[in-house]
């Protein structure tokens, strides 16, 4: 049989990266094995892998697998890898092919329901992904990506337009029930996290695309992987500079977390979700919880029970700029 790894092997040296670099053409064998690695190189994707004929059949992609029959994604072929591949986790030296972090997103078995060179059809049964997928070829080695069952129970498609919550200005009665944010001083923004890839819109309607105003902020994508989020939070510029690109996002919201909507949810609540992401990196942060005085600004007042109300401007959230 002609071998089949020898693309692959003639794009790596044993002694230059941790990848396995079989010697032996591979041996023909039953495969039902399945694995998809995160691969965060120079543009973050998914390797998707089926065992067959004793290699895995790849494809990689930019968005990762679509948790919905709704979200179609683009699969690159790519060369045949050998079955010891799908062991492997580890960092690719940054000048080799492909060079950055590979992680084990999921494993499992699956079953062919049809293999030709124009389609594959395969149901998968993973710890994180289960479910029938078709790949289709549309051009040389571009494949569409398709769920063909309905997405998981209970998960939803998050919402690609939505209109942040504004606060009302006043004074505050009592205190009691109410958290204390700094009240900052910028770009109001709204970002969409969708399979590693951020989308930015800005003002009091989230009106404005500006994804490509803030590209420091691509790298928030890659940080959240496969995480599906819409966060909310205000673009604060530094201090000495004018330029977008030097902005710090900083978010205090979560109105959705891979596959459920978490805008009904009480403040208290949004906020621990939006905790657990532990978002902190070079241009973004989590916002502190306490009074602005301390930082020079205002403050904003917002009621403990309530839930996130797009597109309003609520009692339940006060802005009270000295305090
Ligand atoms: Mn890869």
């Amino acid at each position: 049989m002609p071998d089949k790894l020898e693309p692959y092997r003639r794009k790596r040296s044993a002694d230059r990266t941790p990848e396995p670099v079989p010697a032996d053409a591979p041996a023909l064998g039953d495969g039902t094995s399945f694995v998809i690695q995160e691969h965060h190189a120079r543009a973050l994707h998914w390797d998707f892998r089926l065992e067959r004929d004793g290699v895995l059949v790849s494809w990689a992609v930019p968005k990762g697998l679509p948790m919905d029959p709704k979200t179609n994604r683009l699969a690159v072929q790519t060369e045949d890898h050998p079955l010891e591949y799908a062991d492997f986790a580890g960092e690719i030296p940054g000048a080799e092919y492909g060079g950055g972090r590979v992680t084990i997103w999921d494993r499992g078995t699956y079953v062919t329901e049809k293999w030709s060179d124009r389609e594959v059809m395969v149901v998968l049964a993973g710890r994180r992904v289960s479910g029938r997928y078709v790949l289709i070829r549309t051009r040389g080695k571009n494949w569409l990506l398709h769920r063909m069952d309905p997405a998981p129970a209970g998960r939803t498609v998050a919402p690609t337009e939505i209109r942040p919550m504004l606060a009302s200005s006043g004074r505050v009665g009592s205190r009691a029930g109410f958290a204390v944010e700094p009240r900052w001083r910028g770009v109001r923004a709204l970002a969409h996290v969708d399979g590693g890839r951020l989308r930015l819109r800005t003002g009091d309607e989230a009106e404005t695309d500006e994804t490509s105003a803030y590209p420091q902020l691509q790298a928030l994508g890659a940080t959240l992987g496969s995480v599906t989020a819409i966060l909310d939070g205000v673009l604060v510029a530094a201090p000495s500079s004018s330029s977008l690109s030097s902005a710090t996002y900083c978010v205090f919201d979560l109105l959705h977390l891979d596959g459920h909507d978490t805008v009904g949810l009480s403040y208290a609540s949004r906020r621990d979700l939006l905790e657990s992401l532990e978002l902190a990196g070079a241009h973004w942060l989590t916002t502190p919880t306490g009074s602005g005085a301390d930082l020079g600004l205002g403050s904003v007042h917002k009621r403990r029970d309530s839930g996130y109300e797009p597109g309003t401007r609520s009692p339940a959230w006060i802005e009270v700029r000295d305090s």
